[in-house]
This record gives C-alpha cells, structure tokens and sequence, in this order.
C-alpha cells in the first residue's frame, strides 16, 4: 500500500530513522541520470537474452509506487526490478527494492552488472521493518529523530545537522575523538 514516504526515503529510514536527506545538485542530478540510463539498458539487455519480456519503463505497479522496470517471465511472471547505478549493490538498494513488491511479484534489484533475486522471507521482513518504521515515525517522531544509525550508504547523502556521525562535520570529529 502506499504510503507518505517513497520506497528510496523510506529505506533509508528503516536503516536510520533520523536520515534526512541532503539536497541533489543539478550536476550530481546528471551524472546521476546518465549512470542510471546505461544501467537501465544492461538490465534490459541481460533479461532480453534470457527470454523476458519488456512490459514497462519507470511505470506505477500495483502499491501505486514507480519501479524501473518490469518484465514478465516466459512462464507468464511478473518480475519487477529495481536498477542501480552503483558498481557493488549494497542492503539499503535491496532494502528499497522490496518495498516495490506486490502481490504475485517477483522483486530483483540490479545493476549493469548482475541481478539479484530477493526471497520471499527477505521480502516479508522488509515489509515488517517497514510497518514498524512508519509506525515510529508517525508516533514518535522525536524518538525517531534521534534514533542514529550510522551506515557509509545513508550518511554520505545525509543532512542532519543534529546527528554526531554526520560526515564532515564537527559533529562527526568530535564523536570520533570521544
Ligand atoms: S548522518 Fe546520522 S542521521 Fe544521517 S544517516 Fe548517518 S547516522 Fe543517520
């Protein structure tokens, strides 16, 4: 179902629910769409090749939310697929790709490189964290605030000022000198 938060904020929140995210500069924005492009087409290469079949680009599936790409097996499957421009793919890519799940989906997170098959128990514990993370938000927004999870993948596009582990700040010197 869908919520507040889009599947890429909210799995950033589920590893640290006082993540607030730095703003895109349009350079950075770029780069960005350039490196996630090419990504897109490895994707749809590799799956092509493997007898899938192309159904949508950057279309909105059943839990209202946009994923990159979708595919349908040759057994008839839904495979949904979330593309990443990064060179290794890390758990908060996997954490974001199981938010796009539906019903009788099957979610896979990928880069140019390789495509990753997450499991249904995987998928069910995303779906958990998620409920209580939202939950925690919308409660207990202060204890959210100050619940610091510190994780290279959140805290270098982080922008919480209030957090001792935030990057590059005097915060983060003096947290690591105590
Ligand atoms: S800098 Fe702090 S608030 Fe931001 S993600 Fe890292 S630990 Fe969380």
């Amino acid at each position: 179902m869908k919520s507040g938060l889009s599947p890429s904020s909210l799995s950033r929140k589920i590893i640290c629910p006082a993540f607030a995210p730095a703003p895109f500069d349009s350079d950075s924005r770029l780069r960005f769409q350039a490196f996630h492009s090419m990504a897109m087409l490895r994707v749809i290469k590799r799956h092509l090749l493997l007898g899938f079949i192309l159904k949508a680009i950057e279309a909105r599936n059943g839990n209202g939310f946009r994923n990159d790409l979708s595919f349908e097996d040759p057994c008839g499957k839904l495979r949904i697929v979330e593309v990443k421009s990064a060179k290794q793919l890390a758990e908060v890519h996997a954490i974001q790709a199981a938010l796009y799940w539906t019903p009788d989906s099957e979610v896979v997170v990928s880069n140019g490189n390789e495509d990753r098959i997450l499991t249904e128990d995987y998928v069910r514990t995303i779906q958990n964290r998620a409920q209580m993370t939202r939950e925690l938000l919308r409660e207990h927004p202060e204890i959210a605030g100050s619940t610091f999870n510190p994780t290279p993948e959140t805290c270098r596009i982080c922008a919480n000022d209030r957090c001792p582990f935030l990057p590059g700040t005097t915060n983060a010197s003096a947290n690591r000198a105590s």
